[in-house]
């Protein structure tokens, strides 16, 4: 370990140690004119960076991957994916991992520049990224931190000075990505295809050092792996759902081992609840729909579920036994989150066996009556219960009558809901049609102001401030919004 005094990096590379199957090293390929469009002081400050020293003309220079910061040790990420259903081999096409940054917490993250270069997993793709993209994958991930949602964070994007052609010349760019680890179900199922039963110990034994150290091992320690992954990813579906945020492209590798959301392509939040929504321009057959979220992840964790096999017990039917056990509670798992979210979502505070109906009446009207999903909840918190064709309807006043006296059942006051309310629903959300102007204008005219103010009112979701008002409204437009992969 280097640690620099100047910049305040501080890398261990223990990814690097792992078998060679794991990974190809190389370094990043340099730009021709790096430009930093955007840095994460919050982000910096917390991982011990000096802010100064990374936007000075050498710092930025570690962004484009125009210069190696010492003590790393850059290489690409093996892994393998379920894409839509079919499986297979992939690994960092345009990514590279430059090592983990110790903070002064002593915090272990990745730091992986996205966008910088040809790698031996790039198959047909030219290893870079545009500008729009990345940004759009900082403001995004930057708001579901602030929604108190597990996720990879953004530290920095710059411009490459170099185009990139896609279906048009598109302004290229790097992103510099924050992650727990990188590590994927698709990582293990790269390891369980091509690697013997040692590899795949050791990146399980890594995997549990790294996210799980402190995991209570009750002589099967991989058992207790697949219950954490899956505990975790219940956990993190559900603030999904109840948030309205689609993936969009829940690919096996796109799904983390240290249960954070990974991979901002074509993801979105929903304005009208529809369990059906897709943004994802391939996503034809709804496969990650919305209402699909749950469901999707029950079914990588079953593919992460067999990698883990040959180390579950030395008897294969044993070991599919202990695997499918583990891998039947999710639904479970997933539902009591979920439920507990919602109970907080409508200012409930104890159980009753009736709240379940109490929440899928109200979601169910706010489909038929194409309620704006964020905008719901937050009307019944402050109990403005104006301009919606839902709130007009009889059907909603009954059901209003039974939550009132739902709350009228517990021991708490309306203040105290009023407060739970306000916590767990949040006002901002990044509205679709405020993220694309906010991208227009930085691509298009070089204008980071606007995007600038997006972030700085995504930073505060539940602080209800009547200058937020005019990013709570929907789009005028009513052409349904579409995302794309892979630019
Ligand atoms: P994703 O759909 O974002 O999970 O990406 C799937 C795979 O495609 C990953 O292995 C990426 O590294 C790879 N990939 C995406 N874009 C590019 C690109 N421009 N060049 C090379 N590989 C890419
Ligand atoms: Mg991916
Ligand atoms: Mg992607």
């Amino acid at each position: 370990m280097t640690k620099s005094k100047e910049t305040g990096w501080n890398f261990d590379n223990s990814y690097a140690r792992l078998p060679k199957l794991f990974f190809t090293s190389m370094n990043p390929d340099p730009v021709q004119s790096p430009r930093l469009i955007i840095f994460n002081k919050e982000v910096a400050e917390s991982l011990g960076l000096n802010v100064e020293a990374l936007q000075s003309e050498e710092g930025v220079k570690v962004f484009a991957g125009n210069r190696i910061p010492e003590g790393t040790m850059p290489l690409a990420q093996a892994y393998a994916g379920h894409q839509f259903g079919h499986f297979n081999m992939l690994g960092d096409g345009r990514a590279v991992l430059l090592g983990e940054q110790i903070s002064p917490e002593d915090l272990k993250v990745d730091i992986q520049l996205k966008g910088a270069g040809r790698t031996p997993y790039s198959r047909g793709g030219d290893g870079r990224a545009a500008l729009g993209p990345m940004l759009r994958e900082y403001i995004i991930s930057e708001a579901m931190h602030a929604l108190h949602i597990p996720t990879t964070r953004s530290l920095a994007v710059v411009t490459t000075g170099e185009s990139i052609i896609r279906e048009t010349e598109l302004p290229g760019a790097i992103l510099t990505r924050v992650a727990a680890s990188h590590l994927r179900v698709g990582t293990f199922q790269y390891a369980a295809k091509w690697g013997g039963v040692e590899e795949l110990r050791v990146l399980a034994d890594y995997a549990l050092a790294r996210h799980y150290p402190d995991v209570e091992v009750d002589g099967n320690k991989y058992l207790s792996l697949l219950e954490e992954v899956i505990k975790c990813q219940a956990g993190l579906i559900a603030k999904w759902q109840l948030v309205g945020f689609i993936h969009g492209v829940m690919n096996t590798d796109n799904m983390t081992i240290s249960g954070e959301t990974i991979d901002y392509g074509p993801c979105a939040f929903m304005d009208v609840y529809d369990p059906a929504t897709v943004f994802s321009s391939i996503d034809v057959q709804g496969r990650y729909a919305y209402g699909n979220q749950p469901v999707i992840a029950g079914w990588n964790l079953a593919r992460f579920a067999e990698t883990l096999l040959p180390l579950l017990h030395d008897n294969i039917e044993e070991a599919v036994k202990l695997a499918q056990d583990k891998i039947s509670g999710f639904n479970q798992l997933y539902e009591s989150n979920w439920l507990a979210g919602m109970r907080a979502k409508l200012g409930i505070f104890n159980e009753e066996t009736e709240d379940e109906s109490l929440m899928n009446d109200l979601l169910n009207m706010m489909k038929k009556y194409q309620a704006d999903y964020t905008n719901t909840f937050r009307a019944c918190t402050f109990d403005k219960l104006e301009d919606t064709v839902l709130f007009g309807t009889e059907e909603f006043t009954e059901w209003y009558d039974r939550w009132i006296s739902r709350l009228d059942r517990q021991e708490q006051s309306k203040a105290d809901s009023q407060q739970l309310m306000r916590n767990n629903n949040p006002a901002i959300i990044p509205r679709n049609h405020r993220v694309e102007e906010a991208l227009t204008a930085a691509v298009e005219q070089s204008d980071f102001r606007v995007m600038e103010r997006l972030l700085d009112v995504l930073s505060n979701p539940y602080a209800y401030s009547s200058e937020q008002d005019e990013y709570t409204t929907l789009p005028e437009s009513t052409t349904p919004y579409q995302t794309f992969c892979g630019t």
